[in-house]
């Protein structure tokens, strides 16, 4: 008899909560990781950064566990067929994994769960991706917060080192299975092209946390930890990352505690992936043009500060946090553009794309999500310019031609585009 411990977005073998769990089961632990086909055919760009990124890591994962003598099992397919398969060649005693908050995830868990329970096997799974979850953080009168400062008031205050202990996975390792290398499929095998780019580094700069604050929010500088892919495929751990964090920056510290806001209130209000937190939003009468739609996308907006934030997004993967505020502001209420429109090109186009933070950023940028900004106060793109890249560097590095003939001009004129979006904004309260 065997246990599995199933890897999805805890991409590492220390200080991971499910699998120090299967490791302390009393049974021999096989790691399994599925390459899952529903979500892969969703994707329509066979180059994927995102999917480079979880192979490579898997990749070196093997090594790891080849020098410990057993081996990771890779699969392709839909999970609960991989499953069925899995049950017929071991005698499995259970499946250990780390909660997913997404509702594709926590149906795919559910109907998991009841599979192996037909089949005699346990499902366990552990709270790993998030310091604080669920039912952790609740108001006085036991509801989740829709609101941020009062929720980070509450889990600054419930923080110890309890919550920030690393599992120590290590200490049981000789409680995998030893068992012969499993074979990886090849990106190719799995219907893609690769990339080639360079692996992001997951060291958190000394400097950095020294002057997160005064830094963060200006893109021409590396003011932030670029740190969002590994968080959001679990390759560095998030209490690690929160214990420098607590010794050294609060303001650091304080956006992973945002991260932890946006998971708890798409486990708590999941009708939040389709729809408006606030019911009234789903009225707004929007022009959703698709021809303007795309020169946003391309970064043609004649706005430098948009038009470098799209292009640094279409480049690398990665837009800095500042400018993703301007560019989503932009699309909602410039251009009155449903904002699932930017969600779903954001989803596509980053490679930290993780759909609570997305959804919450720009939920945030539309006024429709919890703790938005009151929907009459509209972002002036050139402003936000002049205040975080006083200097146009970050303009001038990703929109070369700006300031020369050949740059376009505003699509649209800034006042009129901004009393038009509250006029449209009020109409949709009207209506609602
Ligand atoms: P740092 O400033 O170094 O922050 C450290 C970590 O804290 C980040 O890696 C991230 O995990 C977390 N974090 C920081 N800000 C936020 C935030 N506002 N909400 C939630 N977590 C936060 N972040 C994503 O991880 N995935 C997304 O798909 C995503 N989409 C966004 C869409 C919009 C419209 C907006 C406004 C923000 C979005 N964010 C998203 C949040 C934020 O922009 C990124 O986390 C950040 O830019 C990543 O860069 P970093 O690692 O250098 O961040």
């Amino acid at each position: 008899p065997v246990v599995l411990f199933w890897y999805r977005r805890d991409l590492r073998l220390h200080d991971n909560a499910g699998l120090y769990h299967a490791l302390r089961s009393g049974f021999p632990v096989l790691p399994v990781f599925i390459f899952d086909q529903t979500i892969l055919d969703a994707l329509d760009d066979k180059q994927d950064r995102r999917l480079e990124f979880i192979h490579h890591t898997i990749l070196e994962m093997q090594q790891e566990f080849r020098a410990i003598g057993t081996s990771l099992i890779v699969r392709y397919g839909k999970p609960l067929e991989v499953y069925k398969e899995l049950l017929n060649e071991f005698d499995i005693q259970a499946v250990y994994t780390n909660y997913d908050y997404e509702v594709y995830a926590k149906n795919r868990d559910k109907t998991m769960a009841d599979m192996l329970y037909e089949n005699g096997a346990e499902f366990y799974a552990y709270k790993d991706q998030t310091i604080f979850d669920r039912d952790e953080i609740l108001t006085g009168s036991g509801s989740p917060y829709t609101v941020f400062t009062p929720y980070s008031r509450n889990w600054h205050n419930k923080l110890n080192d309890f919550y920030l202990k690393s599992y120590p996975t290590q200490n049981y390792f000789s409680n995998f299975l030893k068992t012969a290398a499993h074979p990886i499929p090849k990106l190719e095998e799995l219907g893609f092209k690769p990339l080639n780019e360079p692996f992001p580094g997951k060291t958190v700069r000394s400097e950095l946390l020294n002057q997160y604050k005064e830094t963060r929010d200006f893109p021409a500088v590396r003011g932030t930890s670029e740190l969002s892919i590994h968080l959001r495929f679990g390759t560095v751990s998030i209490r690690e990352l929160a214990r420098k964090a607590r010794e050294r920056n609060f303001t650091f510290l304080n956006e992973l505690v945002w991260r932890d806001f946006y998971f708890q209130v798409l486990d708590h209000f999941p009708h939040v992936e389709t729809s408006s937190f606030r019911p009234a939003y789903d009225h707004i009468p929007w022009r959703n043009n698709e021809d303007e739609f795309q020169r946003w996308c391309e970064g043609r907006t004649g706005y430098p500060i948009v038009d470098a934030g799209m292009r640094q997004l279409n480049e690398t993967g990665w837009m800095h946090n500042r400018v993703r505020m301007i560019t989503a502001s932009f699309l909602c209420k410039h251009l009155l553009i449903d904002w699932r429109w930017g969600e779903a090109y954001f989803a596509k186009k980053l490679r930290d794309y993780d759909l609570s933070a997305n959804n919450g950023g720009w939920q945030w940028a539309a006024g429709s999500g919890t703790d938005a900004a009151p929907y009459f106060r509209v972002f002036n793109p050139t402003l936000q310019a002049q205040k975080f890249d006083p200097k146009g560097e970050y303009i001038r590095r990703w929109v070369p031609e700006f300031n020369s003939l050949a740059y376009v001009q505003p699509m649209v004129e800034h006042t009129m585009a901004r009393n038009r979006a509250i006029e449209m904004y009020k109409k949709g309260f009207a209506d609602s």
